[in-house]
């Protein structure tokens, strides 16, 4: 049913790279011979999954959307992807992505954009563009994408489902193509909060990984506590972030909503300040850049990927490659964060960045002394046009209510909350919760959604 759903959405939507249908249909087979012999089952047998191409599957290629690995073949399967097949699910096919999850529309993918399902002539967000509208479309249940600054929270927002972005070290990142590798993290879509929580459940099941250093132990109990009540609980909001230049009227509007949903249902809202929070994004794009560079720098043309064919020595080699391997945006953050971690610059831009990193940690850590969750926007509007941003610094503010959680690692939730009463495309609010109480997440996403 999903490639048939696939089939029919892919022409309008352009949500995968590649179809694994070969993959699909013997996991599919192997369901149903277990079903018939009444073997257990895991809790996503048979659930169609999509999957990021900068994540790693045995029999697919992983191309991060870049001409750089437009050839490269999965040698082995991420821990994360590994993890859903162990529970049952049946991946479909490699999601479409911003080159290397360069960017917040998919538009930066090297070989085409993907769609939104709303409207066709609008993105989806990014970078996980083509995971959230593979979910939107109806071609898969449940997806996986990853977030450094917001690449799971804003596409979800702009196509209308859930999107989780677990606290830093809950799911393994081995087999995931760094990008920031401090600040990565793996996380489900799905159409429902149960949906995630049941994700969830499945990508922290086998405990910590040893293949991944900053991967930890976390209870497998997303689904347990999802219809906990929420009454006499604290959700903090930040007046500061509510009246933040750039938020549409109709999403601070659906955001206060889900607020008086919460009081309604006995929760109480208290102000938190979080100062820092302003800063996040010029911290952001010198930690995040910097990072890039180096996890970047094994796009050599000799180890992984294009290779510039008949150069003469190792030095034209390599610097061809990357020039005809990498896109713009790719380069644009790579000579950034080259530039940034020269001498002399270095003290200028990444150590002030790295404590600012500091102060924005410590105004969450005092935000927690007040409240269970914070509940902000998640994307300060809805769905823009294909083209409509062309400025990279424009395309950045995207993330404006997203990247304080990549920064100070603390997990994260984008909910769908219906249309927007002025665009009638999905608006969505994020919650977002101290660090390893993701499962307190989900309990106030089912509240609201
Ligand atoms: N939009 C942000 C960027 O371009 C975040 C991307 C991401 O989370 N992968 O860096």
């Amino acid at each position: 049913a999903a490639l048939d759903a696939v089939e029919t959405r892919e022409q309008d939507v352009q949500a995968l790279l590649q179809v694994s249908a070969d993959l699909a249909l013997e996991r599919a087979a192997a369901t149903d011979a277990a079903r018939a012999a009444g073997a257990p089952l895991g809790p996503l047998a048979g659930v169609p999954v999509a999957v990021k191409d900068n994540m790693h599957l045995v029999g697919t290629r992983t191309t991060c959307a870049s001409h750089m690995l437009e050839r490269y073949e999965s040698t082995f399967t991420a821990t994360c992807v590994q993890r859903l097949i162990d529970a049952g699910a049946t991946p479909v096919g490699k999601a479409n992505m911003d080159e290397f999850a360069f960017g917040s529309s998919t538009e930066s993918s090297a070989f085409h954009p993907t769609l939104n399902p709303w409207d066709t002539e609008r993105v989806p967000g990014g970078s996980s563009g083509g995971s959230a509208a593979s979910v939107a479309s109806g071609e898969v249940t449940v997806a996986l994408g990853s977030d450094t600054g917001g690449s799971i929270r804003q596409p979800a927002s702009l196509c209308g489902v859930v999107g989780m972005k677990p606290t830093y070290g809950a799911v393994s990142r081995y087999g995931v193509v760094a990008f920031g590798s401090s600040l990565d993290q793996v996380g489900p879509f799905g159409r429902r909060v149960e949906d995630v929580a049941l994700a969830m459940n499945a990508l922290v099941s086998g405990g910590r990984d040893p293949y991944d250093s900053t991967s930890q132990d976390c209870p497998v109990d997303f689904l347990a506590h999802l219809e906990d009540p929420v009454g006499g609980r604290c959700v903090g909001v930040v007046p500061e972030l509510m009246e933040a230049a750039g938020l549409t009227d109709e999403v601070r509007r659906a955001v206060e909503r889900a607020g008086r949903a919460l009081v309604d249902q006995g929760a109480e809202l208290v102000e938190v300040e979080l100062p820092h929070v302003a800063s996040a994004i010029a911290a952001y794009y010198v930690i995040a850049p910097c990072e890039a560079f180096s996890n970047l720098a094994r796009f050599d043309g000799v180890r992984y990927g294009y290779q510039e064919p008949g150069c003469a020595t190792l030095a034209e080699q390599t610097s061809l490659s990357r020039a005809r391997g990498f896109g713009e945006e790719a380069k644009r953050r790579q000579l950034l964060g080259a530039y940034l971690l020269s001498s002399g610059v270095y003290e200028r831009y990444y150590y002030p960045a790295q404590q600012v990193r500091t102060l924005i940690t410590q105004d969450y850590e005092r935000a927690w002394e007040r409240c269970d969750v914070i509940l902000m926007p998640a994307s300060p509007r809805t769905a823009f046009k294909l083209g409509e941003i062309s400025d990279p610094t424009q395309m950045y503010a995207s993330d404006l209510f997203t990247i304080s959680a990549n920064i100070a690692g603390n997990g994260a939730v984008s909910v769908p909350l219906g249309l927007g009463d002025a665009t009638h495309l999905p608006v969505s609010a994020q919650l977002q919760g101290p660090a390893f109480k993701d499962r307190t997440l989900l309990t106030f996403a089912r509240a609201i959604e």
